[in-house]
Formats: structure tokens, C-alpha cells, sequence
């Protein structure tokens, strides 16, 4: 079809842009290689097989945006199936006589059906994105006024990247289905294989010359086929090389537990200063990316106004890398991500909530970018105050309230019964009470109610008292490794020294270092979440519960239990035998709602340019659902939810309960929990002693 010069010149057009897009790619490749070591080598072959198939399924990227998907799918499986068009063109282009035009071959037909409509499919979908990006501008595509971005991005660089993709998507696409339809034209028929190009054909019959004819199709293949092929150096430097990388980052990803974060791979400077300090699929990260915010739309620390946006984080950084070209990979390389990829207040607003990572549909991880710069600025001593003074109590006391370890059981001392002392004695059930529950007189309560319940049902528990120290949980995700390490330690050894069939706590963050972080350590036990525990007692038939509850109220997942965990049904299962209609909000399980206190969050103040807590937005959330309880399932979510309850106004409509409240009024135990009896010292360790005798349980 081609005239034989046209034939050199698409040659020469392949020879010269094939040279500068390997450019391209091997920047990346070298750029990627720069950063520090992480092992990915295990089961290569199944790990491709299973992204390859998740990519077609389409699977990661269904977690949101439902109709943008559909949208994204018709392109996906066009452009797919358009990279046979493309070899089917150039066969035509310098083969005699080879086409699949007016065919009867069978598969030749299906072949130019399935391009036909792609070919419709690619172009509505590219429509479609284009009028979302610049018609409907939706806000969740904007990033807070106070987010760093690099002067590239700031300078409209996302809206030119998505144009100029745009637009090559839609003349390459478009100029093949009129080529095919101007080729039914000049041949006078219209084909059944080829619905749609038969219809456009009808704009180009009765051309006055076969002049006209050719110099069309002619034009449209260039159009179609030169473009793309122009188009390939470019691909290293926009978005669209997603469609090349977002597979292999979804096959090289960490499948690693999720709840267990990478040990330091370098003792002597732990954690990322500059981008090659990153494990290297967190490189391949920026490259990854498709620009979609989705992971900033469910981020709390985003929604609340602060400087955090996961997005821009791999955004920046692929800009920076683009800018740098060579010099990242040639030593030239030290410029802190901190100039350039996230402020410092961005780094301290993340609640490790995990959602950004679930959400992404490339399979990145801006928050173990974040982990890893925490790490860096705790051993340069660079953190909030606020964390500097937790993190010593920590050191010093074993716990996160500056307290004393004696009193660490002093909850207890309103208790009227024994809780048995599980270093002195064995038990059934160690239970590992945890810092919040232990200390903060919000939970306490409910710690007394899980002892009420437990004692009432007899079972088997006890506690470390100060032997117990915090889990550390919340001390790793700030990035104090070193701390993290001696915490683990202590505890584990005080925990082998008893007798014990299984741990349980009430904390998601102490659950999850426990059970998945632990075991590294050398401490690896069975442990329990006490929705777990509670369900599985209430089953066997050893919690009795003797009223049904006629109350409406909604749940909330913590992060750590649910999104980290995947332990979403029973709580909910627990909620439903006391007779509780859960309504459920809008954000559930996996795309619950962080409360704000994770990551150690929770012991720094608000960031000055919060609008509004996470934790008054879920509140908002659960009022606008018709309930007027909402029900928690973790300590720190009950410290959130009561104060927000109040700062919101919702102190009258909304009552922030444990889910344990209300196994123990299912339980219709004849007897109140003891007023409070006050402590004659406040540093007296608080005993596994009775407090009074008599107590009918
Ligand atoms: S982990 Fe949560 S808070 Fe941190 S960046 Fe991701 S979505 Fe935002
Ligand atoms: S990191 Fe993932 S979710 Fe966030 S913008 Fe990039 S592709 Fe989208």
C-alpha cells in the first residue's frame, strides 16, 4: 500500500525514534537500578502471571470510581487489542495484497469486528476523559493549596501531559477507523464485519477521483501509524508509560504481609533522604503512576487540609526524575525528597492509614515512601516536639502517658474481683491491655467492661501489669526503629516467662504488631483480637447473652483491624448476635474512614491548616446514615470518636460506644460495675489483689 519511498521513511522513522525511546527506557531502568536494595526475586514466573491476569481482569483498579473504570476498561482492552491492528497495518503497509478487508476468512472477520468497535470504544471512553479533566474538573483532582508540587505540576504540566495523550490517542485511533472507512468508500460496499466503518463510509462515497481515494488512506495510515510511532520516545516521559510499567510494578509488588513493615536495611543511615535511598519498586513507583488522585481522595490527611497528598508525592518525584535525567543515576542525586517530593509537615500528617496503598490501582506505595523519610528524620532528630517527648517517655517508662509502669494496671483498682497476674501464674488467655486502654481514662471503662465480661463468662485471662510495656505498633510507623526493637524485645521476653495458651488485646495497632510483626523478633504466638475472642465465646455458648437489644447503630473499622487485617465480620457478627441493627456508613471495610490517630497521630496536635478533623468527618458521615450510636472497636477510635463528638455538636445525637458495652448489656449481668475507688498512692502499682470481696458475678 505504501509507495516505496514511504516505506524508507517509516523505517527510517522507526530506526530513529526506536534509538531515542531505548534512551528512555534505559533511564528508567538505570534510574530505577539506583535505588536501595529490595528482594522481589521470589516466584517470578507466578508473580507475572498473576498481575498479567489481574491487568486484564481489570481487578485493581475496580476498588473505586465505578463508571471512570468502565470508562478506563474500554480503553484498556482497545488499546490492547490495537497493538495487533497495529502489526495487521504495517503488514498491509509493505505486504502485496495482504488485507482483511472483504475477507471470508472467519477470523479475519472477528479481527476487524473486534477493531471495528474498539476502535468506537477507545474513542467515547477518550471523550469521556478528556471532558472530565477539562469540563468537569472535578475536585478531587485538585491538590490542597498547601501540598508541595513541583514547579512543573504547578505550572499545569498534569493538564498538558493529559492533553497531549489525549489528543494522540484519539487521532491515532480515530484516523484508523475513517482510514478503514474512506478504503469501504473507494471499494464501493459497505461489510457487516465492520458496522460502525460502514456507516462513517457513507461521508466519503462519491469522491469525484481514485486520486482522492488514495491520498486519504494514505494520509489516515500515516496519521494512525506514524504518530505511534513518533508517539514512543515520548511514552518514558509521560503517564502513558503506565501501560508498560503499572504491570510489572503489580507483579514486582510486596506481597509480603502488609501489617509487617521492612526491617532497616541500612543500621548506619536507616530510612530515605533522597530518592535512591528508596527501595527501588518505590522508584519504579513514579513511573507507575496514572495521575489518578484516587489515592489522595481517600487519604484523611488530605480530605482534613493538610499539606499530605500521596498523589503529589509520586507525581513530584516523577517530575524530579524527568528533570534530572541522567544525573540520578550518575551520582548526581542528592537532593533531599524533602525539597522536592513532600514537605516535612506531609510527613508527620500521615496516619498510616494503609488506604492510599488499597486504593491504587498501579499497585504504588506513597505511605512506605513516607515510613521510610520518618525513619531518616528520627535518626537526624528532626520530629515534632510532641513525638520527641512521647517517644522518650516510651524509652524511659514503656509506655506513651509519661506514667509510671507500676500503675499501668491502676483500671483494675475499680475492678471488685481478681484478675489473675499471668507472670506468676498460667492461664488460658494472656491479655495484652496495650497503652490507650491501659492509661487513657476514656478507655478504661471499657477495659473494666472486657475484664466484667470475661470474669462473668469464666474464663481463663490475665495480665503482664508492668511487666506489659506498648506493643510499638504506633513507635515503628514514626520511624523509630531502634525504640521499636527494644520495645519488642522487652516484651518478649517478659511474655515467654508466662504460661499461656493464646494472647488476645483490645488494640488493632497492639493486635497487629503482635501477630505480624513479632514473629520476626523471635515472639510468635497465637493472638487474637477481642472481636474475635468475644464472637467465638459468644458461639460456644460461654458468654450467655440473655437480651436481644433493639438498637440502630453503625460500626467503624479500624484501620489496623480491618484495612491491615481483613477482620471486618466479626465485630459485626458480635454486634448482630446482641441484636444491634448495623447500618452501615458509606466508607466501610477496606474503604473505611481512618479516624486520624494512627501512625502516631495520635500524640501530635492538629496541623495548623486543618478544616476539619477525620474524625468529626466520620462522625458527620454516621449522623448523615440515621444512627445515633456508632460503635468502635479500638481504644485510640474511642478517644477520637468521644472528643469528636463534642468539637462536631454531636454530643447530643451521636453516642460513641465499645462494642464490649454492649455485649455486657446483652449479658444482663444483675450486677453494676463498682463506682470508682481512688488509689490512696498514685504510684502504687495496682495488684492483681481483690479490691473487695463478695462481688456476685
Ligand atoms: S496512609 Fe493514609 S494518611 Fe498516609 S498517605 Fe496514605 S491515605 Fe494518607
Ligand atoms: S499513586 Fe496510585 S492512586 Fe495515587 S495518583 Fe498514582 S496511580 Fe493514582
Amino acid at each position: 500500500m505504501l509507495s516505496p519511498n514511504e516505506k524508507i521513511a517509516f523505517i527510517l522513522l522507526v530506526l530513529v525514534c526506536g534509538i531515542l525511546a531505548f534512551q528512555g527506557f534505559n533511564r528508567i531502568f538505570k534510574t530505577v537500578r539506583s535505588g536501595a536494595d529490595a528482594d522481589r526475586s521470589d516466584n517470578l514466573i507466578g508473580r507475572f502471571i498473576t498481575a498479567l491476569f489481574d491487568v486484564f481482569l481489570q481487578k485493581s483498579i475496580k476498588n473505586a470510581r465505578p463508571i471512570v473504570s468502565l470508562f478506563h476498561s474500554f480503553i484498556f482492552y482497545a488499546f490492547s487489542f490495537y497493538l495487533l491492528v497495529n502489526v495487521n497495518d504495517v503488514f498491509e503497509a509493505y505486504v502485496d495484497d495482504w488485507t482483511t478487508l472483504g475477507s471470508d476468512n472467519i477470523l479475519e472477520n472477528l479481527f476487524n469486528l473486534f477493531a471495528d468497535i474498539f476502535s468506537v470504544l477507545v474513542l467515547v471512553g477518550m471523550v469521556f476523559f478528556l471532558y472530565r479533566r477539562f469540563v468537569q474538573k472535578p475536585k478531587v483532582m485538585e491538590f490542597n493549596a498547601n501540598v508541595k508540587l513541583h514547579p512543573g505540576v504547578s505550572a499545569g504540566g498534569l493538564k498538558k501531559d493529559s492533553l497531549i495523550v489525549g489528543i494522540f490517542i484519539l487521532v491515532h485511533v480515530g484516523s484508523r477507523w475513517l482510514g478503514t472507512a474512506i478504503r469501504l468508500a473507494e471499494n464501493g460496499h459497505t461489510d457487516p464485519w465492520l458496522p460502525t466503518a460502514s456507516i462513517v463510509s457513507g461521508l466519503f462515497t462519491g469522491w469525484s477521483s481514485e486520486a482522492l481515494y488514495t491520498t486519504g488512506i494514505h494520509i489516515t495510515w500515516w496519521l494512525a501509524m506514524g504518530l505511534i510511532v513518533l508517539f514512543i520516545p515520548y511514552f518514558p516521559r509521560t503517564k502513558h508509560i503506565h501501560l508498560m510499567i503499572a504491570p510489572i510494578n503489580l507483579a514486582l509488588g510486596r506481597k509480603t504481609h502488609r501489617g509487617a513493615m521492612d526491617g532497616v536495611s541500612n543500621p548506619a543511615l536507616p530510612g530515605a533522604r533522597t530518592l535512591s535511598d528508596l527501595p527501588w519498586p518505590q522508584v519504579l513507583d513514579s513511573w507507575a503512576c496514572i495521575m489518578c488522585t484516587r489515592c489522595h481522595e481517600v487519604c484523611p490527611a488530605h480530605e482534613s487540609g493538610t499539606p499530605l497528598s500521596p498523589s503529589a508525592l509520586e507525581i513530584n518525584k516523577r517530575y524530579f526524575i524527568n528533570e534530572q535525567g541522567n544525573a540520578l543515576f550518575n551520582g548526581a542525586g542528592e537532593t533531599a525528597l524533602l525539597d522536592y517530593a513532600i514537605s516535612e509537615d506531609a510527613v508527620w500528617s500521615c496516619t498510616t492509614c494503609y488506604a492510599c496503598i488499597q486504593v491504587c490501582p498501579v499497585g504504588n506505595e506513597p505511605m512506605m515512601d513516607i515510613l521510610e523519610m520518618r525513619r531518616n528524620q528520627v535518626f537526624d532528630a528532626n520530629m515534632p516536639n510532641e513525638l520527641a517527648d512521647v517517644l522518650r517517655s516510651l524509652d524511659e517508662q514503656g509506655n506513651s502517658f509519661n506514667e509510671s509502669a507500676r500503675r499501668r494496671s491502676k483500671w483494675s483498682k475499680k475492678l471488685d474481683f481478681k484478675l489473675k497476674d499471668a507472670t506468676k501464674e498460667p492461664v488460658k488467655y494472656l491479655w495484652y491491655v496495650g497503652d490507650f486502654a491501659s492509661f487513657n481514662q476514656n478507655c478504661q471503662d471499657t477495659t473494666r467492661k472486657v475484664a466484667k465480661v470475661l470474669t462473668a463468662s469464666g474464663v481463663d485471662f490475665g495480665i503482664m501489669g508492668k511487666k506489659e510495656k506498648s506493643a510499638g505498633n504506633d513507635v515503628r510507623r514514626t520511624g523509630e526503629e531502634g525504640l521499636f526493637e527494644v520495645l519488642a524485645e522487652q516484651n518478649i521476653e517478659a511474655i515467654e516467662k508466662c504460661k499461656f495458651e493464646e494472647i488476645f488485646t483490645t488494640d488493632p495497632h497492639t493486635f497487629n504488631t503482635l501477630k505480624n510483626e513479632y514473629p520476626n523478633k523471635g515472639g510468635n504466638y497465637p493472638v487474637k483480637h477481642y472481636s474475635t475472642l468475644l464472637l467465638e465465646l459468644i458461639q460456644s455458648g460461654d458468654i450467655e447473652l440473655k437480651k436481644k437489644l433493639e438498637i440502630k447503630a453503625t460500626y467503624h473499622d479500624p484501620c489496623y483491624l480491618g484495612r491491615y487485617n481483613g477482620i471486618y465480620d466479626d465485630p459485626r457478627d458480635v454486634m448482630k448476635l446482641c441484636g444491634i441493627d448495623l447500618v452501615e456508613m458509606p466508607r466501610n471495610k477496606e474503604n473505611s474512614f481512618c479516624c486520624g490517630a494512627g501512625g502516631g497521630r495520635v500524640w501530635l496536635p492538629d496541623h495548623d491548616d486543618m478544616t476539619q478533623r477525620p474524625s468529626e468527618n466520620r462522625i458527620a458521615e454516621a449522623v448523615a446514615v440515621g444512627v445515633r450510636h456508632f460503635i468502635v472497636a479500638c481504644p485510640k477510635d474511642m478517644t477520637m470518636y468521644a472528643d469528636a463528638v463534642k468539637t462536631s455538636g454531636n454530643e447530643d445525637n451521636m453516642a460513641v460506644k465499645d462494642m464490649v458495652d454492649f455485649v455486657l448489656e446483652a449479658m444482663d449481668l444483675p450486677e453494676p460495675i463498682m463506682e470508682e475507688t481512688a488509689s490512696s498512692d498514685p504510684n502504687e502499682e495496682v495488684s492483681t489483689e481483690p479490691q473487695s470481696e463478695g462481688l456476685d458475678l
